[in-house]
């Protein structure tokens, strides 16, 4: 017999045969593995009741390269809600290497607010995203206009993208990401049925036609006729 100063063993209950998960069809399992990130269907071990309302379930992730173990965290008052789980490892988002290299502040804010949002700070990672686009943006306008570069950190974003982004499809995907941008930074929302979700889309295409520009200019440099 272990001598714990604790005696949980009234509160664990070990999910096996004869106390199989679907006894608890109340708590939704997670989808996701925290630690990995990818989408997963969750080994469930043991259910700990920690209090009358917080109920935590031990789950292990079944990726063979990942294999860990986390706790999925529920509150049980009216309803059981997931609340979050632990440990939990923030994600960063990568990019390609020619977007890190004509603006490496980009990737280093963007992910700042990618940890944000992931914390559930989500009323303020909107302003950190739009910050971001700023960087790409203004950082891409200055690798091709270098005599410019005081007049571009200057200039209000929408008029820069108006007056050194050429190519349509960045430019209508970078404008329609200032505005939702300009949203997250405003007390009122023009765009009320857009929300952070397609600011990150919207950026993602940025970033997308932002990299085809990028790699085929390479190519054209590196290999003229
Ligand atoms: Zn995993």
């Amino acid at each position: 017999m272990l001598l714990l100063a604790v005696d949980y063993s009234e509160n664990i209950k070990f999910i096996n045969e004869e106390n199989p998960i679907e006894e608890y069809h109340r708590l939704e399992l997670p989808d996701t593995c925290p630690i990995c990130s990818f989408g997963i269907s969750p080994e469930c071990i043991l259910v700990h009741h920690k209090s009358h309302i917080i109920t935590e379930l031990l789950c292990g992730c079944p990726r063979h390269e990942c294999g860990s173990l986390f706790f999925a965290v529920y509150k049980d008052d009216f309803h059981t809600e997931l609340l979050r789980f632990y440990p939990y490892s923030k994600v960063n988002k990568k990019f390609p290497e020619e977007i890190s290299e004509i603006s490496s502040e980009f990737v280093t804010i963007y992910n700042q607010a990618h940890h944000a949002e992931q914390e559930g700070l989500d009323l303020i990672c909107g302003v950190g995203y739009r910050k971001a686009l700023e960087y790409l943006i203004k950082d891409f306008a200055i690798g091709n206009n270098s005599d410019d570069i005081e007049k571009i950190q200057k200039m209000p974003l929408q008029q820069c993208v108006q007056k050194y982004i050429d190519q349509s499809d960045i430019k209508d995907m970078a404008e329609r990401a200032i505005w939702l941008g300009n949203d997250e930074t405003h007390y009122v929302r023009k765009w009320g049925s857009k929300d952070i979700k397609d600011l990150k889309n919207l950026i993602d295409l940025t970033v997308y036609y932002l990299s085809m520009e990028l790699k085929a200019k390479k190519y054209r440099e590196e290999m003229t006729k």
